[in-house]
């Protein structure tokens, strides 16, 4: 008798097996039904998500550029083994020339910002008058002496090497060489300090250690962003670690109306401003915010999926750039200009954790892409001429409608304390005479010696203390690029200094803690902003002869005297208790929509 088709037991003895058509068709007929029950319960893993995507899809990574070199670049095999070939000699003459002209050179776009600026109607006359230093200082470093500042940053490279590139392994030491050598031979700072003991350092006297980061990529080509990042840029990174409760439009802008405000102006504005929330880690969130602040993330898709790979919300980034342009900070000192532009770019995160990041790129915009392939070494080109971005009626119509106030720096100390004083804050005016320029490590120095009972040396009694440390000299010139470093740092000695008879006047840049102001008040003190950023341009037009003339053995922190001529400066914080900044961010200022750039 034969054996029903139906029965329990024909199916269990004759069921199909793996590999025959029955059993696929039914597998795949069970995957499909679990994958639907996944989706309605939105626990969805379709091929599309475990599949492998690039959470920073860059859709566009072209830049104009300029043939380096063949040299040390050849193709090597051919059919599927074609790979290509390329020198330790080669990576080391391309980290060579990309922190020569980042540190000489800014991107035409940039520079087309600070144009701009001088042109827009509703900039103040302080927004021009800053964005037109810097483009004078543009100029002035694209002579290829003086570096466009004097802080010549930490030098970073993020690199992607394509799976066919073929080198002797050692990319990290040939870049590091050419990076070294940079340093070395041109007119740039060693800002670099060493550990020797948890509490003891020393300058490397080289500017290394770099900081040199490859990743793995596919296909043919070598792709490098050469980044020099100066110390009050890098210190103007910040991460918050917030909920999902200010995932909503308007929280997020009071959230950040309150973190852009704290970033100040002490890494030299106007900023370029990268915003990132989210984040599949706090790190991950801060370097995407750094990439954005060079624009290296700018041909991301312009909207989400649900997949988790990363975009830029335009619409946002032009809600915080309207906001910044409220703060009242303006390009240093007061006006619109606070940001050239905002990028905002969202990440996917964990359901736990919402990281919002931010970071700047400061007047010292240096960054630069390059590329190798099997045609050779490709670097971006900068602005080589900057001198056709200062319009043609100069420097003239700003000062005809502000003039600055002289003062004689040549006089005792009370009588330009006197003098000062009849400048209401946020009055720009133009020092000659006699500076001493001491920073961080001689600040310590001399609270040694008050603690000692030794008092304060003369020189810092009778002369405006700068906040400052030169690049090295070039032949010939009187001095190296110098301008000034971040004024709070050295917040917490202006009391002491000031209740001993010191530190009366002083010139920095960026705003200062209350503390400041109440000595000032307390004690007749002014702390005067100078512009940041523009250092070549005062070495060459404003000072006139540099010393050292206390501690020699810190370097470029040592106590030098200074003559300057038209040394262009703003009271900031008075001797009546008047802060500038302060009073900026009180005042409501509503402007129009700015057409994006
Ligand atoms: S422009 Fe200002 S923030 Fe930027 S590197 Fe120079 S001193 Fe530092």
């Amino acid at each position: 008798m034969t054996e029903p088709t139906d029965s329990p037991e024909y199916r269990r003895t004759h069921a199909p097996g793996p590999g025959s058509p029955e059993y696929e068709a039914m597998d795949s007929l069970a995957k499909l039904f679990e994958r639907q029950v996944d989706e309605l319960r939105g626990n969805a893993t379709s091929d599309s998500t475990t599949k492998y995507f690039d959470i920073l899809p860059r859709r566009d990574a072209s830049f104009p550029h300029r043939l380096l070199t063949t040299e040390g670049v050849s193709v090597i095999g051919d059919g599927t083994n074609r790979a290509v070939e390329v020198s330790g000699a080669a990576l080391e003459a391309l980290a060579y020339e990309a922190f020569k002209e980042v540190n000489y050179f800014l991107r035409p776009a940039h520079l087309a910002q600070l144009r701009h600026i001088v042109e827009d109607p509703e900039s103040s006359g302080n927004d021009r008058y800053v964005a037109l230093d810097l483009l004078k200082n543009a100029n002035v470093a694209s002579g290829g002496v003086l570096p466009m500042c004097q802080d010549t940053g930490t030098a970073l490279v993020h690199a992607k090497r394509g799976h066919r590139i073929v080198t002797d392994g050692d990319d990290r030491a040939h870049l590091w060489a050419g990076i070294a050598r940079a340093y070395r031979d041109l007119n740039l700072r060693y800002s670099q300090m060493a550990a020797t003991t948890l509490w003891d350092e020393v300058n490397t006297k080289s500017n290394m250690p770099a900081e040199i980061d490859i990743s793995m990529a596919k296909g043919d080509s070598y792709e490098f962003l050469f980044m020099a990042k100066g110390g009050g840029s890098a210190n103007k990174s910040f991460l918050y670690q917030e909920t999902r409760a200010i995932l909503d439009e308007s929280r997020m802008l009071d959230f950040l109306r309150e973190k852009i405000e704290s970033i100040g102006t002490a890494a030299c504005p106007p900023y370029h401003l990268a915003v990132v929330i989210g984040g599949t880690s706090a790190d991950f969130a801060l370097k995407t915010a750094k990439l954005a602040s060079t624009k290296y993330l700018d041909t991301l898709p312009t909207e989400g999926n649900s997949h988790g790979a990363g975009f830029r919300d335009l619409d946002f980034e032009q809600k915080v750039f309207e906001l910044t342009q409220t703060i009242g900070f303006g390009a240093q000192f007061g006006g619109k200009y606070f940001c050239h532009d905002v990028r905002v770019v969202r990440l996917p995160r964990h359901g736990a954790s919402l990281p919002v990041a931010i970071a700047v790129s400061c007047s010292a915009d240096r960054q630069i892409l390059a590329t190798i392939n099997a045609d050779g070494v490709f670097i971006e080109e900068l602005e080589h001429e900057p001198a056709r971005f200062i319009p043609e009626t100069g420097l003239a119509s700003i000062d005809e409608a502000s003039p600055a106030h002289p003062i004689n720096l040549a006089l005792p100390m009370d009588e330009i304390r006197a003098e000062l004083s009849q400048c209401s804050v946020g009055t720009r005016v133009s020092l000659t005479g006699t500076i001493i320029v001491a920073r961080d490590s001689a600040h310590a120095k001399w609270r040694e010696r008050l603690e000692r009972g030794e008092g304060l040396p003369d020189y810092a009694k009778n002369h405006p203390i700068y906040y400052a440390g030169p690049a090295k000299t070039p032949d010939g010139m009187a001095t190296g690029s110098f301008g000034p470093t971040t004024a709070g740092r050295m917040d917490s000695y202006v009391e002491q200094f000031q209740a001993a008879g010191g530190s009366h006047v002083m010139l920095a840049k960026g705003n200062r803690s209350s503390v400041v102001t109440k000595s000032c008040h307390a004690h007749g003190g002014f702390y005067l902003g100078t512009i940041g950023g523009p250092a070549a341009l005062l070495a060459h037009d404003n000072i006139t002869s540099v010393e050292v003339i206390d501690y020699p053995e810190l370097g470029m922190e040592a106590v030098h005297r200074i003559e300057v001529v038209d040394f262009p400066a703003f009271v900031v914080i008075d001797d009546k208790g008047n802060d500038f900044f302060t009073e900026a961010t009180k005042k409501p200022i509503t402007l129009r929509t700015r057409p994006s750039v």
